[in-house]
């Protein structure tokens, strides 16, 4: 049977992923000597129904709002990558558990100060933070464990939180559970306004109504009968529909380009672009500055189109991403 409280042993560093059961056999020793208080939180945990211990969400732990670098997870245990996310911060900042829980491990691990918290079936992990609170305490939703420290983060420019998600031993995207919250930034009120964040989950607004036709992902070409990646959402719409800016950018393209006949790209914050495909009219010209729900052009089926639909694409670093993580 697992152990729902998850023993150091689970603990892997995120640097070299080895297993770091030895570096905390202290704290762990100390955790079994705990209360019978503590004991019984453990069995409520294990034994309660499993949506109540898991939570379908995750606060943010930092008050800001803005993610350094997403999660990324190698192919090659031992390879380069990101185990989780990093949020960026300032020294000091109050760090708070993401999901009510209980803190399974305080440490050090690789000079890297990290508090982890069991909430049942995941474990969320933060780094580099110096914790008030210790193992066997019970934690809420947003409860604070410890403030970001400055030294021991990933990011290089700025103090940064590394916050990771395990099931096990593995390594899970924590933005994933926390997509759907609403998100904000900090700003500095002497300077200008800050662009609007961009991040997954919510910050594109969708540029037509009308249904799903074909989601992103792989599938059989409707006219060439190659299987290949359907590299956008269709939206089933009528020809002349309004197609509006799925969120604020520059025109980088308004053209005729083969399959995806008269289409529009839109630069957007954060390396990301939207696409407007199989256009009947386009709208906006290259250069354009545009609004987030401006019109760039009207559906159609122009390309290599088997019916009137928008084939809406978001691009990040150059890939294509399934743009309803964005919606
Ligand atoms: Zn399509």
């Amino acid at each position: 049977m697992n152990r729902p409280h998850a023993t150091p042993a689970g603990v892997f560093s995120p640097v070299t992923g080895k297993s770091l059961a030895n570096v905390s056999q202290k704290d762990f020793a100390g955790y079994m000597t705990r209360s019978f208080v503590a004991a019984t939180l453990i069995f409520l945990t294990f034994f309660a129904p499993a949506s109540a211990v898991a939570g379908e969400q995750w606060e943010w732990p930092l008050d800001g709002h803005e993610v350094g670098r997403e999660f990324d997870l190698p192919d090659d245990p031992y390879g380069a990558g990101n185990r989780g996310v990093d949020l960026r911060g300032q020294v000091g900042d109050p760090v708070r558990s993401v999901a009510a829980g209980e803190v399974s491990f305080v440490g050090t691990i690789a000079h890297v100060r990290i508090v982890v918290v069991n909430h049942g079936r995941e474990r969320s992990t933060y780094q580099p933070v110096a914790a008030t609170v210790q193992v066997g305490d019970a934690v809420t939703a947003g409860q604070q464990i410890g403030s970001l420290l400055g030294t021991g983060s990933h990011c290089v420019d700025s103090p940064c939180l590394h916050l990771g998600r395990k099931a096990g031993d593995r390594y899970l995207d924590p933005l994933a559970l926390m997509a759907r919250t609403r998100r904000f930034q900090l700003i500095n009120p002497d300077g200008p306004p800050p662009p609007p964040p961009i991040a997954e989950g919510g910050s594109f607004r969708r540029p037509v109504g009308g249904p799903i036709t074909s989601p992103f992902g792989m599938r059989v070409h409707p006219i060439t009968g190659v299987r290949k990646l359907h590299d956008g959402t269709d939206f089933g719409v009528p020809c002349g529909t309004p197609v509006h800016a799925a969120a604020s950018g520059i025109v980088i393209t308004s053209e005729f380009a083969a399959a995806y006949g008269n289409r529009v790209i839109l630069q957007h914050e954060g390396g990301l672009t939207s696409s407007y495909n199989h256009l009947s009219v386009e709208s906006a010209r290259v250069g354009d500055r545009v609004q987030v729900g401006d019109i760039v052009g009207n559906s159609g089926t122009s390309g290599l189109s088997t019916g009137c639909h928008l084939h809406f694409m978001v691009e990040k670093e150059d890939k294509p991403v399934n743009p309803m993580n964005w919606l």
